[in-house]
């Protein structure tokens, strides 16, 4: 609490009254505050990565004459995939920063949910064929079309599938399941993978936060991916909802408007916020 005071004559030459201002600034130094955390997780992300690198780039320039041809390959390797994990750390980075609710600007069509789903899937064939994981999508005929950016949308659902196929088993099936529910629509991501205990099922939605850091680390996630899932969400008007059980899989809620439903009568999609 910051307390401000003014000294006030009541009459001229005697100052024999005072104003007192309080300004109430929790808001401002909680938000302070995440800001410095953030700031730290991005240092401490960035660093990990780079550290290995440079350890990694010692061991070849120290070693390179002794090293077997297949060791150079293995670290060489090593080395990519820390790279391709730090591009996707810094995509991530910009894709939350455009995401800030006074940047961003949706442009929302109707989306029609079967065509959209079959080419996430296709987009994300390899890792699917990778894992030999298959995709059931599960849409009923009258399915409303959806009220939402098409960019953005790809990428909550590529989030999602993604974070399915890394926390499953190979073999393990991906259902996706969509159903009207009142002016929404309601699509379900659901994993037989290895589920989320119930202590760490509340945080999975900030930013950074991993429940198995090497794990997520190992598979190239960055810890942002559902904090922009949700960003997104909110900034649909949807809600996103996340359900789980340790050893039997997680189901991913997301609920969005129908396209007819907010559709004013003559509006062009440009009128909407
Ligand atoms: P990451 O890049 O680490 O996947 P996310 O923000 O997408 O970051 O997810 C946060 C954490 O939530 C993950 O590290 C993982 O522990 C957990 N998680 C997310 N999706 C699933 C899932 N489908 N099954 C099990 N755990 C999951």
């Amino acid at each position: 609490l910051i307390v401000n005071a003014v000294p006030m004559q009541s009459k001229p030459g005697v100052a024999d009254q005072v104003l007192l201002v309080l300004h109430d600034i929790t808001e401002h130094k909680r938000n302070e505050e995440r800001q410095k955390e953030f700031l730290a997780n991005v240092s401490h992300e960035l660093r990990t990565p780079l550290s290995i690198f440079r350890g990694y780039v010692e061991t070849l320039l120290n070693g390179s004459s002794a090293l077997a041809p297949e060791e150079v390959q293995r670290v060489l390797k090593i080395l990519r995939r820390h790279s391709l994990r730090l591009s996707k750390l810094v995509n991530d980075l910009l894709t939350l920063s455009a995401l800030e609710p006074d940047r961003m600007s949706l442009e929302r069509s109707p989306v029609s949910l079967p065509h959209f789903l079959r080419r996430i899937e296709s987009d994300l064939r390899q890792p699917l064929q990778e894992k030999r994981i298959g995709i059931e999508i599960d849409l009923p005929q009258n399915l409303p079309k959806i009220d939402a950016d098409p960019f953005r949308l790809e990428q909550v659902f590529y989030n999602l599938v993604e974070n399915a196929i890394q926390y499953s088993e190979p073999g393990s099936p991906i259902r996706i399941r969509a159903r009207p529910e009142g002016n929404l629509v309601s699509i379900q991501v659901i994993d037989q993978g290895v589920g989320i205990s119930p202590r760490d099922l509340p945080h999975v939605f900030e930013r950074f936060y991993r429940v198995d850091k090497t794990r997520s680390r190992e598979a190239g996630g960055t810890g942002l991916g559902l904090s922009i899932v949700q960003r997104i969400v909110d900034l649909h008007h949807g809600r996103v909802q996340i359900a789980s059980e340790p050893g039997k899989g997680t189901t991913v809620t997301v609920l969005l408007p129908a396209w007819s439903a907010t559709l004013p009568a003559g509006a062009s999609a440009g009128q909407r916020t």
